[in-house]
C-alpha cells in the first residue's frame, strides 16, 4: 500500500459519513432489499450467482438479532419466488453472539431451516479472531443436521490450517479468504507473501479433500494457482466456485466467468453500510487516488 494510502486509511474515522458513502457506494446495493434484488437479476442475468449480506454487526439488543433473523427468512422467500440464483450470507455478531450464543445458535437454525425449505444455503461470515471458535463450533453443531449450510475460513490466521484439518473431516462447505480484519501478530499472519502461500497450501488441501470451496479472491496470481488446482486435479464445473466482492475488479469476474468457471458475488444491503463500507475502502489500492481528485475536483 502506498504512504498516501497509508494516510488516507488512517484518517478514514475523522472523515464525514456522507463522504465515506460517496465513495463506498459501489460496494453496497443500496439501503433496501429491493435494491438487492434489483442488483441479483443483473448478475443472473450475466450468468452470475450472488450471496446476499444484510448489513450488520456487532448488536446491542437481542431485538435487533431478532429483526435481522426475520429480515433473512424474508429475503429466503423473496428469492424463492423471485427464482433468484442467490443464497445468504449472515455475520454470527449480527444474529446476538456478543449477548448470549444459544440465541445466536438458535436465530441461525431458524434461518437455516427456512432456507431449507427452499432449497437454498446459508453462509456464516467469519468475523474478526474473538469470534473463529464461535463460528466453528456453531457451524459444525449446525452441520450436524444440516446439510445447507456452510462457513468461511480466513488464509491470514495462524490456526487455519489446523482448522481446515480438522473441517476436511467434516467435508465443511467453505468460503476460502485472505481475511480483512485487523488482526494482532499473535494471531494472524502479516506478511502478504505468508498470506498468500498459506491461501495456496489450504485451497490445494481443500480441493484435494473434495471440499467444495468459494474461492474468494481478486487476486490474479491466486485465481490462477486456483485454475491449475482444479485443471490438474479434473475437477467438475459443480465442484467449487469462484467469489467476488461487489464493486470490485468486474473485469476479473467477466474473464472467470467467460472462461467457463462458476462465479457468485457478494451483494450487501442496508441501512448499516457504515463499518462495512469502511474496510472495503481500507482495501481499495486507489482510494488515495479518489479521495485527492474528489477534494481538488481533478
Ligand atoms: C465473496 C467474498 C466474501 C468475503 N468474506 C469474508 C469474510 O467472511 N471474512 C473476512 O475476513 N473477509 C472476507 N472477505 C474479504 C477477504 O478476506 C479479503 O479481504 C478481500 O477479498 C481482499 O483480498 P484479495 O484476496 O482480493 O486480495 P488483495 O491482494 O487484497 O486484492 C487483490 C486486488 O483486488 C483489488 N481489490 C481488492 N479489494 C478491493 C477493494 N475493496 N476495492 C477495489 N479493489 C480491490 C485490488 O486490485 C487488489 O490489488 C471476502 C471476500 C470475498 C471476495
Amino acid at each position: 500500500m502506498s504512504l498516501l494510502n497509508k494516510l488516507v486509511v488512517l484518517t478514514l474515522p475523522f472523515v464525514p459519513k456522507p463522504i465515506v458513502h460517496y465513495f463506498s457506494k459501489r460496494y453496497i446495493a443500496g439501503p433496501h432489499v429491493e435494491d438487492a434484488v434489483r442488483v441479483i437479476r443483473e448478475l443472473n442475468s450475466k450468468g452470475i450467482m450472488a450471496t446476499v449480506d444484510i448489513l450488520g454487526e456487532e448488536i446491542k439488543d437481542k431485538s435487533e438479532a431478532e429483526a435481522a433473523a426475520a429480515g433473512y427468512c424474508d429475503l429466503l422467500k423473496i428469492i424463492n419466488e423471485q427464482k433468484l440464483d442467490a443464497n445468504v450470507s449472515l455475520k454470527l455478531t449480527h444474529m446476538g453472539l456478543k449477548l448470549d450464543k444459544d440465541f445466536c445458535y438458535q436465530n441461525i437454525r431458524d434461518i437455516i431451516e427456512t432456507a431449507a425449505k427452499y432449497n437454498n444455503f446459508v453462509r456464516i461470515d467469519m468475523e474478526d479472531h474473538t469470534t473463529t471458535s464461535d463460528t466453528i463450533e456453531i457451524f459444525l453443531r449446525l452441520k450436524k443436521d444440516y446439510e445447507n449450510v456452510g462457513t468461511v475460513i480466513q488464509a491470514y490466521m495462524r490456526r487455519t490450517q489446523k482448522d481446515l484439518n480438522e473441517l476436511i473431516k467434516h467435508k465443511a462447505n467453505l468460503r476460502y479468504c485472505k481475511g480483512i480484519y485487523n488482526e494482532p501478530r499473535e494471531v494472524a499472519y502479516k506478511d502478504m507473501a505468508i498470506i498468500n502461500e498459506n491461501f495456496k497450501y489450504g485451497l490445494e488441501k481443500l480441493l484435494h479433500n473434495k471440499c467444495y470451496v468459494g474461492i474468494a479472491t481478486h487476486d490474479e496470481k491466486l485465481v490462477w494457482h486456483a485454475l491449475k488446482v482444479i485443471d490438474e486435479l479434473g475437477l467438475k464445473r459443480e465442484e467449487y466456485e469462484f467469489q467476488m466482492l461487489l464493486g470490485v475488479d468486474e473485469q476479473l469476474r467477466d474473464i472467470i466467468v467467460n472462461d467457463g468457471h462458476r462465479l457468485r458475488v457478494y451483494v450487501p444491503f442496508g441501512e448499516q453500510w457504515y463499518a462495512y463500507s469502511v474496510r472495503r475502502l481500507k482495501e481499495n489500492p486507489n482510494m488515495a487516488g479518489y479521495v485527492f481528485k474528489a477534494v481538488f475536483g481533478l
